[in-house]
């Protein structure tokens, strides 16, 4: 019998020592308890990281986005639009807060959402409260392009950055183009505080706010007085301490992921079935998680490499099943960017994401790229 092979992860977490020492900081000042050191530190260096003026630390990137609608007021009848290829956490706040999402379609350049799809919401929804714009796998989207659209209707953008820490657009980081960014933690991100996400902003008083209501929204009074409601969100420091350490290989990680990227184009340029997942030329992405698309009807079939990997202990991942095509979010409007069908939907299912994890050594790029290849017969 064959020996079991090692397990090839998407993207798991890569700690590397750093991180322990400041959580055993927080152990040794008896700062375990919710806020402390490495919380405040955690959010200054962040914010100086992407260069940006505030940062809030949550417990998680969905709760980050929750924070950032409800800060702007986002209710009952109000609408927001939202990149439909996505993970669900994007707009699950919007229902949270009993508002209506309308899914935006990609563009083919980025995967992203379609500046013309996004225009064209605003025909029949003159006034929504915000746009929620995702850098789906860590490429920033057209971001001149849906800037110019949400200042020429007077709409605030929310940039859902949970993939795209350290991805760049025309030098600066994504997450920092909206009145107020997201980021993730989450255990299969760039990097991880095991779980937990940032608000940012330049508006120092939004900031502020996303604190207070993170934190059970106590008025400043002796006794405990609310007068809104408030969550239990904000991080904790020992979680900060991962985080503190892990962003000091934010740049490792980055170039890691960038290499298994350019490995798996390489492999498979003389595969013309094969695209991989598209790079914005303005920007410098993180390349988070590697994607390709295989063309329709060659023969092979995301499923087929999925289950070829699998078959080697090796994960992967369909793309992102869209918003728009989900049962929860059935009865809501979604704008494409094609005539017929989206392209959100052509990208689900002609795509995959390929083992993208940075602890990949060259032998195991060489196992899964052999694997791929072998099905079309190279
Ligand atoms: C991971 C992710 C989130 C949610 O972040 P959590 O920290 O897991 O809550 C939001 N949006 C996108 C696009 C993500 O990939």
């Amino acid at each position: 019998m064959e020996k079991e092979q090692k397990r090839i992860y998407l993207s798991s977490p890569t700690m590397h020592g750093k991180e322990q020492e400041f959580v055993q900081e927080a152990f040794d000042t008896n700062w375990v308890a919710p806020l402390g050191p490495n919380v405040n530190e955690f959010e200054k260096e962040m914010a100086r990281y992407v260069g940006i003026s505030h940062a809030s630390a949550l417990s998680a990137g969905t709760a980050a986005i929750h924070l950032a609608l409800r800060l702007l007021g986002v209710g009952r009848g109000d609408v927001v639009f939202v990149s439909s290829l996505t993970f669900s956490a994007s707009c699950n706040p919007i229902v949270y807060e009993n508002a209506t999402p309308v899914f935006i379609d990609s563009e083919p350049d980025t995967w992203n959402m379609s500046p013309e799809a996004l225009e064209a919401a605003y025909e029949k929804y003159p006034d929504p409260k915000a746009v929620i714009l995702v850098h789906l796998y860590g490429t920033p989207a057209k971001l001149d392009e849906i800037m110019a659209i949400c200042e020429k209707h007077g709409t605030v953008l929310i940039e859902d950055a949970a993939e795209s820490l350290g991805s760049t657009y025309k030098g600066k980081y994504t997450g920092t183009f909206g009145k107020m960014g997201i980021y993730s933690f989450n255990g299969n991100k760039i990097i991880t505080t095991s779980g937990g996400g940032m608000l940012v902003s330049e508006d120092e008083a939004l900031i502020q706010k996303s604190r207070f209501l993170a934190t059970q929204a106590r008025d400043p009074a002796r006794h405990y007085q609310h007068s809104q409601i408030g969550y239990n969100y904000r991080m904790s420091n020992i979680v900060a301490g991962i985080g503190r350490g892990q962003l000091l290989y934010l740049e490792e990680h980055k170039k890691r992921k960038k290499e298994i990227y350019a490995q798996y184009r390489e492999a498979f340029a003389d595969i013309p079935e094969i695209s991989m997942n598209p790079l914005n030329p303005d920007g410098d992405a993180n390349c988070w998680l590697s994607g390709m698309r295989i063309a329709q009807g060659c023969g092979v079939t995301p499923d087929m490499v999925m289950d070829a990997l699998e078959k080697e202990n090796i994960e992967s991942r369909p793309v992102w099943k869209p918003m728009h095509l989900q049962p929860v979010f059935a009865e809501c409007d979604f704008y494409s960017a094609k005539e017929t069908g989206s392209l959100a939907e052509d990208v689900f299912l002609s795509g995959l994401c390929l083992p993208s994890d940075i602890k990949n050594t060259a032998e195991d790029m060489g196992r899964i790229i052999g694997i791929v290849k072998g099905l079309f017969g190279k």
